[in-house]
């Protein structure tokens, strides 16, 4: 932080702050005399509020200068100030450190006695972290100042330390794309450049073990889009990255790397799946079951290129390995041969699928199963989520994974929406009767009702019916609906959170890329992606993440859910975290309400 003056840089320090490699790194984020940016002013701004300080920074340190690429709290009359000079930066001994600095009273500190701007200013009180990026190299610092003394808590340094970890993230990604645009917004995955750095970012996380890299691409997308339109074939891109993320788990990276290549990432773990096995599970995926595109079945069949290694660090080459071991599948099986040969019953069954779901709603084949929401803290139930279950006489239980996406195309999820949604209230309205404590239900809703004008005249006449105030329902949607929200969806959002109904970003932080967002969505709730909650007691990154994520919820005054938490040592954590709700096998799995004895 540069209001303040401090001592002039030891020798040491000096050589540190001016390493080559850390300016160089400084350097290609190419962040250095750019403009305020929402994005990271909110983590400033956040920081204040939650510390409960005047002023927060994100101060970036240069050769000679400190640069606030965000400056909140500012007082008149450095309000417009961006850079001071570095000898008067106790910012700069954050990066000499390579560690937090703490100053409860720079009346008694060696870097606060004797400085000028710190008396000019009545700075009292400093903490800050630094900002890392780039294989360790401290380019700045995030910090707070307060102007009373103050002895900072282990509670204050979380909440410091977590903020900042999101600004290296969001500083981390846009080192990988530079234009900061990190998706593809036909599929939602995140792009060529962010698949790069993320392999890069994977292969340094773990030397000692494998990444493992597979290429995905459409064959003949070309020819589809020739016969059909492209419209027809960024369709069934987009249809296809959703199987692929499907057959993914979700500690899975998906990316799309070009016009009809995917690239899966699987980080390094002990337990590597057999690279047949997931080569043949991403075929299957594609090739089982011919995708359904405005009532007209499309068959697409993929091929496979993979590469395992990087313990050298470069993820990037392992990603180039991939993909040409991706041409030579194409090449060596020409045009119309090869594929996992899709048997001519799996393909009928899965054809079928389309159409049984037609009508499923009005035929009763679709069921509502209800998942616990556990508060974390007292063990007792906040409410439940339902999920649609669909019985085919023929087919058998499908999946939703399998059936919402068929739905969706053909129509028939607004029946099973407005169908899960009675259903829920019925069962709440009747839960509350018998409970003491006010039950929640959430619902999830498609982008497809969502575009319907009057969803929230439905939802408010459901409400009505069953006698249930508006905050007693939550509604669930996907990042998705953010990436191009029409102005239909946006609207319907907004009447219906004036319901009092209450919205939660479902599956949150696939990808991080929403983090920074996240102020400007209309959400009452996140819901985090099983895939952060499942590696949170083994993975630093992950629990990083989680702790930043909490931070910000709780700054911003959002619900924070874990989704799928399946151990006790998950749990453990994520309440120690601060993270107060879950939800996963580890207390129920999804059931019929008649299944569920509620306690009191
Ligand atoms: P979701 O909304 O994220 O729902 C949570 C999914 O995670 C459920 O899968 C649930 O069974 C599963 N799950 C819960 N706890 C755990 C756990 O500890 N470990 C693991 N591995 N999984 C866990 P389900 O019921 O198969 O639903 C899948 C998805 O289908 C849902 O994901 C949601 O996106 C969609 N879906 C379900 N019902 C509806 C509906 O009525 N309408 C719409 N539009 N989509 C629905
Ligand atoms: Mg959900
Ligand atoms: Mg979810």
């Amino acid at each position: 932080m540069g209001v303040m003056a401090c001592r002039r840089t030891t020798g040491l320090g000096a050589a540190m702050v001016s390493d080559g490699a850390r300016l160089a790194a400084l350097r290609e984020l190419e962040i250095l005399d750019t403009e305020p940016e929402g994005e990271l002013d909110r983590f400033t701004a956040l920081a204040a509020e939650l510390l409960e300080v005047p002023i927060s920074l994100v101060s970036l340190v240069d050769l000679d200068r400190q640069f606030f690429k965000s400056a909140h709290g500012l007082p008149e009359p450095l309000a417009s100030v961006r850079e001071t000079p570095l000898d008067r930066s106790l910012c700069q001994q954050v990066v000499i450190r390579g560690a937090p600095l703490l100053i409860d009273d720079t009346r008694e500190h060696p870097l606060g006695i004797g400085n000028p701007a710190v008396q000019e200013l009545s700075v009292l009180a400093y903490a800050g972290v630094p900002l890392t990026i780039a294989d360790g190299h401290a380019i700045g610092a995030f910090c707070a100042i307060d102007t009373t003394a103050r002895q900072w808590t282990e509670r204050d340094m979380r909440i410091l330390t977590d903020l900042a970890s999101a600004v290296e993230t969001i500083l981390e990604l846009r080192r990988s794309t530079r234009s900061g645009w990190t998706h593809d917004p036909l599929t939602g995955l995140p792009n060529r450049g962010f698949t790069f750095a993320w392999a890069d970012q994977l292969a340094r996380s773990r030397a000692d073990r494998d990444v493992l890299a597979v290429a995905v691409g459409i064959d003949g997308l070309r020819a589809i889009n020739e016969t059909h339109g492209a419209g027809h074939g960024d369709r069934v891109v987009a249809l296809v990255a959703r199987r692929l993320r499907h057959a993914l788990t979700a500690a899975d990276f998906l990316g799309r790397v070009d016009g009809d290549v995917f690239v899966a990432l699987h980080p390094p773990s002990a337990e590597r799946p057999a690279d047949a096995a997931l080569a043949q599970r991403l075929r299957r995926a594609v090739d089982a079951q011919p995708l359904t595109i405005r009532g007209e079945r499309t068959a697409v069949r993929v091929s496979v290129g993979l590469a395992a290694g990087a313990a050298d660090g470069d993820g990037a080459r392992l990603v180039t390995r991939a993909i040409e071991e991706l041409r030579v599948t194409k090449a060596r099986r020409g045009p119309g041969l090869g594929g996992v040969a899709s048997s001519a019953t799996g393909s009928a069954e899965r054809a079928r699928l389309a159409v049984a779901v037609a009508g499923a709603t009005t035929r009763g084949e679709i069921g509502v199963a209800f998942q616990p929401i556990v508060d974390l803290v007292t063990g007792r139930t906040h409410g439940f989520e339902a999920l649609a279950r669909w019985r085919h006489d023929d087919l058998g239980e499908v999946a939703p994974t399998d059936f919402v996406p068929v739905a969706e195309d053909n129509g028939e999820i607004v029946r099973i929406g407005e169908h899960v949604l009675h259903s829920a209230c019925r069962q709440l309205a009747r839960w509350r009767r018998c409970s003491d404590h006010e039950l929640k239900v959430t619902v999830n809703i498609s982008p497809v009702q969502l575009g319907i004008c009057d969803i929230d005249r439905r939802v408010s006449s459901i409400l009505d019916e069953h006698g249930l105030p508006g905050h007693a329902l939550t509604l669930e949607i996907t990042e998705g609906v953010f990436l191009s929200p029409g102005a239909a969806e946006r609207g319907s959002l907004e009447r219906i959170r004036r319901l009092g109904v209450q919205i939660a970003l479902d599956d949150f932080g696939t990808g991080y890329s929403a983090l920074g967002y996240l102020n400007r969505l209309p959400v009452d709730a996140i819901k985090v992606d099983r895939c952060f909650v499942e590696g949170v007691d083994s993975d630093e990154r992950n629990a990083a993440v989680m702790r930043a994520i909490l931070a910000i919820g709780s700054g911003m005054d959002l619900d924070v859910i874990a989704e799928g938490v399946e151990t006790h040592a998950q749990s453990e954590l994520l309440r120690g975290a601060g993270c107060r709700l879950g939800q996963g096998f580890l207390f129920s799995h999804p059931r019929p309400a008649e299944e569920i004895a509620l306690a009191g």
